[in-house]
């Protein structure tokens, strides 16, 4: 007897429970969504069920599923040399690093290679040790910078608590008006609060020790905070100040996600370290990486660093960085994603909270932006867990894939969207904070 599509996706769903250990999750009630192909915004099942993909999965795929280019650029590459080590010369990964470092500010022309974002941030945390002599690393209470020994524990929220045994990290609070640690009410209090805040931390903690400043550019899996303005360019006078070496985390805000190569290039800054993954390809082919100024990459000339990996700058991951940027750049990718955040989405999601007492605040740019829901908007008391995952269920159910976290939907599509798909997703999202408000 054949196997019927539905069959398909039974027996997906069977194997998965049965033989898939999932990250970030208990294990026993899972029962996820099988996902067979895409092409696009839409991913869809073996049943032939399509979904819009407003997630971007970890918000990652921001040329969309599938590119034909980038998918080309990969299968060309596995046919010619589907890997080769690190300590080689090889073309491709010369191009890749050469694309990105052309992205980066002047000044920046060597690419570390790793194989996702966590151990970007880990290579860049160690740079910066060894660059200052230093050990600890500050960063924000509300961030996510990875899932290994140190980038965990750089991470602010609870997930960094089982891990807390690395020493040398130090966090603080950044800016975020909506729910403001300092009490202020416009964003240039904020402002010059949050950088009080930093500098007084810097130097309880004692100046001479600290290595690094590891922060998102626009905190995203915390909230999607755009910084307010001159906050960037303050932490880099602090940093200058103290001889700290400036983290700039790119991970998920880079590559087109804020509507521009690297989402500082909005904010009149520029770090000394840029970390990047994700949207660098678009997930295709695990990689990720550290973008190194020259000031700091010439005191390598002559002394080792001590990090590696196997894969590092994979033949095929470099394949698809090139052609991924290629096809960026050509298709006028990263300024869609600018434009149909100022014209469509952002404009789009205003409306929704003129309508819709559940939304507190709306946030965002590009296809980066957060709705923060409410059980009140006069006390801003967060949205039920409940609540939230009676939301994402029913947007699954009208067909679109959200990214939600704590009390917020996060509506990050590719940035490839069309005005179109975010009009039908902004039906569900209407329909749905009906139900909850
Ligand atoms: N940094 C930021 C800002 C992220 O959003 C993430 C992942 O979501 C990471 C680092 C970790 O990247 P990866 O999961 O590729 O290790």
């Amino acid at each position: 007897m054949t196997e019927t599509m539905t069959d398909l996706n039974a027996r997906t769903s069977e194997l998965d429970r049965g033989h898939v250990f999932h990250s970030w999750s208990a294990q026993g009630s899972l029962s996820l969504l099988p996902i067979a192909g895409g092409r696009g915004t839409e991913v869809w099942d073996h049943a032939g069920k399509t979904y819009l993909d407003f997630s971007s999965q970890l918000v990652n795929v921001n040329i969309g599923h599938q590119h034909p280019a980038v998918v080309q650029a990969i299968q060309e590459q596995a046919a010619t040399l589907a890997t080769i080590g690190p300590a080689t010369a090889n073309l491709t990964r010369g191009v890749a690093a050469q694309r990105i470092a052309a992205r980066a500010p002047e000044g920046f022309d060597k690419v570390f290679f790793t194989n996702g974002g966590a151990d970007a941030n880990e290579n860049a945390i160690r740079m910066a040790r060894l660059h200052t002599g230093r050990d600890k690393v500050l960063s924000t209470y509300r961030s996510y910078h990875g899932n290994t020994g140190g980038a965990i524990v750089a991470t602010g929220d609870w997930r960094r608590m089982p891990n807390e045994y690395a020493r040398g990290h130090v966090h603080f609070f950044g800016p975020y008006l909506y729910r403001s640690e300092f009490w202020a009410t416009s964003p240039e209090e904020e402002c010059e609060r949050a950088l009080h805040h930093l500098r007084r931390v810097i130097e309880a903690e004692g100046p001479d020790t600290v290595a690094a400043i590891l922060l998102e550019s626009i905190p995203g899996t915390a909230g999607i905070m755009i910084p307010p303005p001159g906050y960037l360019s303050g932490v880099r006078e602090i940093a200058d100040r103290f001889g700290i070496v400036l983290v700039l985390d790119e991970v998920m805000a880079g590559f087109g996600r804020a509507g521009e190569w690297f989402a500082f290039d909005a904010h009149d800054v520029t770090p000394d370290l840029i970390t990047f993954a994700k949207g660098v390809n678009s997930g295709y082919v695990p990689v990720g990486g550290v973008i190194i100024n020259d000031a700091i990459a010439r005191t390598f000339d002559e002394r080792v660093f001590p990090g590696g990996l196997t894969y590092s700058g994979h033949p095929l991951a470099a394949a698809s960085i090139v052609a991924s940027i290629d096809a960026m750049e050509s298709e006028g990718i990263v300024a869609h994603a600018k434009e149909i955040g100022a014209d469509v989405i952002g404009p789009g999601l205003a409306e929704l909270a003129d309508k819709h007492p559940v939304i507190g605040e709306v946030r965002g740019t590009g296809v980066f932006w957060a709705l923060e829901l409410v059980a009140d908007r006069t006390t801003r008391e967060p949205l039920s867990a409940a609540l939230m995952g009676k939301a994402k269920a029913e947007l699954v159910g009208r067909g679109v894939l959200p990214f939600t976290a704590d009390n917020r939907i996060h509506v990050v599509p590719p940035c490839v969207v069309t005005a179109d798909e975010v009009a039908q997703a902004m039906t569900a999202y209407d329909e749905v904070l009906t139900i909850l408000d």
